[in-house]
């Protein structure tokens, strides 16, 4: 759906307030969700007219809209999954066309690019996204940048302005996982972002019970472009899944409140406790990433990146000693979940043996850290 005015509400009420329906008497208040694949149509249908449920459906409309107005976009549009929405935005890199990408990243996308590499001849410069002067050099003569900032695992901030700009000078597509923010955290759009991608499986649904993605955008053409893969490759969303995540987005900015203030109270703890080797989290002054994303963020995120003394063994211990954090991958929920990234195979090299990745949560604080703090002295004995 397009959204044309900024919003003069603050985002917490745009969470609220945005995809209801119009105010009618004896209407609902939520929108409905219609079970239909096919719509009654015949002739030349107008544009707008829905058709066949593939193509477009008015359970997806809510959510868009709302997603949109939060990224302060002009089209939101919701796929079967982050994943799905990666592809569509990536994907459009030319066969032996150039992709810069962060060498940390989600490992999947990361995982879709050297498909493309080994399929179509793309070449795939792997960056480390926090050096601007690397990024930029690799941009020469690139089609699609790739961003995600704080990336995932390793936390590192990216100086959005200046790489967006730049990428738009250049005429390199844009494209920024915002996932790990959400958009209370950063607005990429207006900081010159063609395309934000999101797993709306994470923050934006926030409950653990959904696999889903979306794209928005400001730019009509871009929005076609992405309708027409989603109709093309029939990478599309389930009714439920969508009014689910509506539902969860309605409490965005509660989750993500709580969830922040947990972890930079968590970071603060853990870099002064004694059996904990390094934290990563942009909250702390000392992080390299500090500046840069007190300077673009608003809040530092939930993730967190723990390295507990004693290498992958101890780490391990850790994760088996907690009982209320819950070893899980994925993240964003209302529970805290944490994992060893490394014992993926898949994970980069460069990612130490020993990082745990936290998803802090929206449980009390000190019932969280009693957790930790337990598991941590275990190892340390
Ligand atoms: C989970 C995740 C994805 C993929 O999303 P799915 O919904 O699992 O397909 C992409 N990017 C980031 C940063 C993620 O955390």
């Amino acid at each position: 759906m397009t959204h044309d005015a900024p919003s003069p509400l603050s985002p917490a009420t745009v969470a609220v307030t945005a995809g209801r329906p119009d105010r009618v008497q004896g209407g609902p208040v939520n929108p409905p969700v219609v079970l239909s694949s096919t719509f009654v149509n015949q002739g030349v249908s107008a544009p707008g007219d829905l058709l066949y449920g593939r193509m477009d459906t008015e359970t997806w409309h809510p959510f868009e809209e709302a997603l949109a107005a939060l990224e302060g976009a002009r089209h939101g549009v919701v796929f079967g999954s982050g994943m799905a929405a990666v592809v569509a935005a990536v994907g459009a890199v030319p066969p032996a066309g150039v992709v810069v990408a962060p060498r940390h990243a989600y490992q999947v996308s990361l995982g879709y690019l050297d498909d493309l590499a080994a399929r179509h001849g793309v070449e795939v410069r792997r960056v480390d996204i926090a050096d601007t002067d690397q990024v930029l050099t690799a941009l020469d003569g690139a089609h699609v940048l790739l961003v995600e900032s704080p990336t995932n695992p390793m936390l590192e901030v990216a100086d959005l302005p200046v790489l967006l700009a730049a990428a738009r000078e250049r005429g390199v597509r844009s494209v920024v996982d915002n996932t790990f923010a959400t958009p209370l955290g950063q607005r990429p759009l207006d900081l010159g972002a063609d395309i934000v991608v999101h797993s709306v499986t994470k923050y934006l649904a926030g409950h653990s019970d959904v696999v889903l993605g979306a794209a928005v955008t400001r730019d009509d053409a871009l929005a076609a472009e992405l309708r027409a893969y989603r109709t093309l490759h029939g990478s599309i969303a389930g009714p439920m899944e969508v009014w689910l995540a509506l539902r969860g987005l309605r409490t965005l900015h509660l989750r993500v409140e709580r969830a922040n203030a947990n972890a930079a109270e968590l970071a603060r703890r853990l870099a002064a406790h004694p059996a904990v080797v390094e934290v990563r989290h942009p909250s702390l002054p000392d992080d390299p990433g500090h500046d840069r994303a007190a300077a673009q963020m608003n809040g530092f995120g939930a993730i967190l990146g723990l390295r507990p003394r004693g290498g992958a063994d101890a780490a391990d211990a850790v994760v088996a000693a907690l009982r209320l954090w819950v070893p899980a991958t994925s993240l964003g929920g209302v529970e805290s979940t944490l994992e060893r990234r490394r014992r993926f195979p898949t994970e980069s090299v460069t990612v130490p043996e020993d990082l745990l990745r936290l998803s802090v949560g929206v449980e009390d604080v000190e019932d969280l850290w009693a957790d930790l703090d337990q598991a941590l002295a275990g190892t340390a004995r």
